[in-house]
């Protein structure tokens, strides 16, 4: 068979040759062991946390090594495609400080090694389908969709593989005249690659690739001896191919990629060696995975769990730094420790390694993000929280746009306890927060809390027209408190819990009960940070207002 010929038969528009496509796609100039990774995701408009993660792992490996990370838009599969996803990647991933160097972008594609939308990169694919064609290392197959369901139905039957391949490859030896003969008759036809693996191999004779995965260490595989598809009958590239021509053309160093790309790994081996290319390194992350409430573990599911969105925690209001940080505790088993021992470091301090990464699926936990979180927040000065929650407000709750006008008033509520020697933790997310600080607010104020139950409504009364009257907003917190410890033992109560508790027979209750009482006058809630502290935020006229007007 005259290979050439077929390849000019199925190619005859494709006059560029591998050779010039290759000349414009030179060796990057970049230092040595500088790293060049991609994220690929498919244009289908949702952006998830593994997404994300992935596109951590690539933009770590990129940016620590003086590389380069770019984004291509891996739409092949033209089902999938929704408007505006592009932009939706770009905007999730900056929101959370991963920006790329190159690839598509905002205002078009930006770098010398695109163009990195797949579908516009028609013309290459075929170039080195054509090749391998011209090489006998692919062929065209004819084979309609009823004779390959007929094929599975035989190959069930006799427990066979699945797939076209060796025997059930039956267009891999077409000669020229029957070629001729399908495409005169106008029949479709995919292009697939002649594998030169055993299909018949045993368990003990079957030959074995070895591959080095940055994540997973040595990987043993048996080769692949599968015909697949490389091209489509529409002339657009499969995964496999497209992975294949492009991260070879663009110069990718690393391929970052979840493990649900493992069992086509050996094809993709494959296909380097048949192209004469040498592969990336793949790093293949574990799957997400979270304790459901029974404690097992299960993959992060689209339907059962919102925190698989990105959307999610935009609409929360996490700090990116936040996520950020807790990303890194799940995707590097020693930076917990390193957070430790560098308490105010800056993240990208961190000396992030595949190697530290886990491969046997790694647990997602909000709970841990939210103390996380806490932590996080403690180390951003109020200035910049107040600007981050403005700017969360804006998108996500413009109903409360109002408690940034007084910029002061509201910092001064954020660093409420924070600068203590044991600082309060109370701050985690935006919507939280919000909600955390309300009480300030006189419109969003309302009572939430049940008074006492140790103090008769009389008594009520009586403590607030007290509290009232002896109010000086001058005091020092030892003289307030001393103001209400007096009181409540006047009333009937202890002046100290303990007494309280020694002889309960004797009192009414304690000075901490007749505290709940102004606490939740003032707040609305039993519990809260330092009642003096919230007064002198609030000032003299709230303080007075809200205690007067307690119904
Ligand atoms: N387009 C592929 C996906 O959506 C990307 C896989 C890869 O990064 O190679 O999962």
């Amino acid at each position: 068979m005259d290979y050439y010929k077929l390849a000019d038969l199925l190619f005859p528009h494709i006059k560029k040759t591998t050779e010039e496509i290759e000349a414009q796609y030179p060796k990057r100039n970049l230092p040595e062991g500088a790293k060049v990774t991609r994220l690929g995701p498919s244009p289908t408009g949702f952006i998830h946390l593994g997404n994300l993660y992935g596109a951590f792992v690539d933009e770590r490996l990129a940016h620590q090594s003086g590389g380069v990370f770019y984004l291509r838009i891996e739409d092949t599969d033209d089902k999938r495609y929704v408007e505006g996803a592009v932009e939706t990647i770009i905007n999730s991933l900056r929101f959370f400080d991963i920006n790329f160097d190159e690839g598509a972008g905002l205002d078009g594609e930006s770098g010398d090694y695109g163009c990195y939308t797949q579908s516009q990169r028609g013309e290459i694919y075929q170039c080195f389908a054509k090749k391998l064609v011209a090489e006998g290392k692919a062929y065209p197959c004819f084979l309609t969709e009823e004779e390959i369901t007929e094929i599975r139905a035989g190959q069930e039957a006799s427990k066979a593989n699945p797939g076209i391949y060796g025997i059930y490859a039956k267009n891999r030896e077409l000669s020229m005249e029957e070629i001729e003969a399908n495409l005169a008759a106008g029949k479709s036809y995919v292009i697939r690659l002649r594998s030169g693996g055993t299909p018949e191999a045993t368990d003990e004779n079957v030959r074995k690739i070895k591959v080095e995965d940055a994540i997973r260490g040595t990987l043993e595989m048996p080769e692949n001896f599968q015909d697949v598809v490389i091209l489509k009958a529409t002339g657009i590239p499969t995964y496999h191919f497209a992975h294949v021509v492009d991260d070879h053309l663009m110069r990718t160093t690393h391929v970052v990629r979840g493990a649900e790309w493992l069992p086509s790994l050996p094809i993709h081996v494959e296909l380097f060696e048949k192209l004469g290319w040498e592969p990336p390194v793949y790093c293949h992350t574990a799957q997400l995975m979270k304790l459901d409430e029974e404690g097992n573990k299960r993959k992060l599911s689209k339907r059962k769990d919102p925190e698989l969105s990105l959307d999610y925690y935009r609409n929360q209001g996490y700090h990116p730094a936040a996520v950020r940080e807790y990303l890194l505790t799940i995707l590097n088993s020693n930076f917990e420790e390193w957070r430790m021992e560098h308490p105010e470091a800056d993240i990208d301090e961190f000396a992030f390694t595949t190697e530290k990464m886990s491969n046997s699926g790694a647990l997602f936990d909000l709970n841990k993000l939210n103390d996380i979180s806490k932590d996080v927040l403690l180390r951003i000065p109020a200035c910049e929280l107040y600007e981050f929650l403005k700017d969360w407000a804006q998108e996500f709750k413009p109903e409360i746009l109002h408690i940034f006008e007084d910029r002061e008033y509201l910092e001064r509520i954020l660093d409420l306890g924070r600068n203590d020697n044991k600082p309060r933790k109370d701050l985690i997310y935006a919507q939280q927060i919000v909600e955390f600080i309300s009480y300030f607010f006189d419109d969003m104020f309302k009572i939430e809390d049940e008074m006492p139950a140790e103090v008769p409504a009389e008594d009520i009364t009586a403590i607030l027209a007290g509290y009232l009257e002896n109010y000086n907003h001058a005091d020092d917190q030892s003289q307030w408190f001393d103001k209400i410890r007096t009181m409540a033992a006047e009333m009937g109560y202890a002046a100290k819990p303990k007494d309280f508790k020694k002889h309960p027979e004797e009192y009414k209750g304690h000075v901490g009960h007749v505290s709940t009482v102004i606490r939740i006058a003032l707040m609305g809630r039993a519990q809260s940070p330092d009642v003096w502290e919230i007064q002198q935020i609030l000032g003299e006229e709230r303080t007075r207002a809200r205690i007067a007007n307690y119904k």
